[in-house]
């Protein structure tokens, strides 16, 4: 079982590559701001507690997407690897990543860092705000605010994985496939 991260700022086609990734690999999706969005569109208690954290932009507890990646991957057993998505964005979450990895007997392979300049982010999510009506994409201070949250609490993460020899960077300035293409040259040596 192989277990990835994809990180990288709002905007960076974390989503996108993701999905591309799934139809050629296999591996199960989790991705923490779909999990939380659902439970906004399903009203339910954790919905209704999360939607204006999520709206401002802000993040969530980590005790809260703790608890539905755990959840999720147990409800996966079968699965050929996890693609964790919108997760680790803190240091917190990383190590409770790390721990909960290491007792299932597939600690995590590689975490998978996008790079696009902050300008293509801005850009692209309010293009997104606008198609897919999304409250925290919808105004450029709400973005930059994303995108400050972004550099405090989750760029310590890269270090955390630069020490454990796991981290790689790809270039997603262009277009999702040719982002697809260095990802799937960096994981022939492990698949
Ligand atoms: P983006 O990468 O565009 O910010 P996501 O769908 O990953 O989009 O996240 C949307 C929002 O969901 C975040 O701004 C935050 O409020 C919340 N969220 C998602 N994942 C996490 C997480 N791991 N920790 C805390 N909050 C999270």
């Amino acid at each position: 079982m192989l277990n990835i991260i994809i990180a990288g700022p709002p905007g960076s086609g974390k989503g996108t590559l993701a999905k591309l990734m799934i139809d050629k690999f296999g591996f199960v999706h989790l991705s923490t701001g779909d999990m939380l969005r659902n439970e906004i569109g399903l009203g339910s208690p954790l919905g209704k507690e999360v939607e204006s954290i999520l709206a401002r932009g802000d993040l969530v507890s980590d005790q809260i997407v703790i608890s539905l990646i755990a959840n999720n991957v147990k409800a996966n057993p079968g699965a050929r690897g996890f693609l964790f998505d919108g997760f680790p964005r803190t240091l917190p979450q990383a190590e409770a990543l790390d721990d909960f990895l290491e007792k299932t007997g597939h600690p995590l392979k590689l975490m998978i860092q996008l790079e696009v300049d902050d300008a293509v982010c801005e850009m692209r999510l309010l293009r997104r705000g606008g198609i897919e009506n999304r409250p925290d994409d919808m105004d450029v201070e709400r973005v930059r605010h994303r995108l400050a949250t972004y550099y405090a609490q989750t760029v310590p993460i890269i270090d955390h994985y630069k020490k454990q020899g796991k981290f790689i960077a790809v270039d997603s300035s262009k277009t999702p496939e040719y982002t697809l293409n260095q990802v799937s040259e960096c994981l022939k040596p492990i698949l």
